[in-house]
């Protein structure tokens, strides 16, 4: 998820500290564009790859043309992630099944395969997995994705317990409303935007680059 909005920051401040970033998404122009942006900001080099996270195939794919390209992997962040409007009254099956394959299924997958190279190899490497306060707090019509963070948050704890003894941390952020094409969606409505507005203290949406101080930090 790492052609635009907060995906795209962390692959910047990623190789601002001297990464060599991989750029995966479904978009695959905006994420070539993105990496080329990177590399001509930075000096640093990058990749970018188009894949969808919620297939198999695709993740291992990915994995691949990382250790191809980079000799290895030291660091994933799971930050691809789709919103679908919808309440226990009204959500799709459609909607439900797409939202927790992208932003459940997608994670499980690339840590899973991560995770395992790691091991093998004996990289003390690090898992960070783009949460949000809808993994504790939630909104009545944000159904399904609500569901799929709450059920990042004990996939970071699991994987965490699991890889702890291989010394690979895994640890979530859990950002608030952030200024990306996701919160746009939202903020279009004119009741949504006040309510959003009315329980954020700074008065403000986050910007995406200090979401990404947070993951080099964990990084
Ligand atoms: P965004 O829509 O701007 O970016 C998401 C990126 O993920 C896009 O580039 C998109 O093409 C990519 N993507 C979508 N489906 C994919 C798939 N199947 N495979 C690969 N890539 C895919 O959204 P954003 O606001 O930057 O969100 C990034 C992450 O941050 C998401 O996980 C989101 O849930 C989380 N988050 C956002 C906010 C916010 O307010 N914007 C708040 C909390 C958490």
């Amino acid at each position: 998820g790492a052609a635009r909005g907060i995906g795209a920051a962390c692959a910047r401040a990623f190789a601002e500290h001297g990464a060599r970033v991989v750029l995966a998404d479904v978009l695959a122009e905006p994420c070539e564009a993105t990496a080329e942006a990177v590399t001509r900001d930075t000096g640093m080099e990058t990749l970018a790859v188009e894949m969808d996270v919620s297939r198999e195939a695709d993740c291992e794919a990915l994995l691949a043309r990382c250790v191809e390209r980079f000799g290895q992997c030291d660091i994933l962040l799971n930050n691809a992630g789709i919103i679908a409007r919808g309440s226990i009254l009204d959500a799709s099956t459609e909607d439900f099944d797409r939202v927790l394959a992208v932003n459940l299924r997608g994670p499980f997958l690339l840590s899973r395969a991560v995770a395992n190279h790691m091991v093998e190899r004996g990289i003390h490497g690090t898992i960070i997995n783009m949460s949000s306060t809808n993994a504790v707090v939630t909104i009545p019509d944000q159904l399904p994705y609500a569901t799929s963070k709450g059920g990042i948050a004990q996939l970071t704890k699991v994987m965490a317990m699991a890889l702890a003894p291989h010394d690979i941390r895994v640890n979530a952020i859990g950002p608030g409303s952030i200024a990306t094409d996701m919160l746009k969606t939202v903020m279009e409505d004119e009741a949504a935007r006040r309510t959003i507005l009315s329980r954020t203290p700074l008065g403000r949406a986050g910007e995406p680059s200090e979401v990404a101080s947070v993951a080099v930090f964990l990084a």
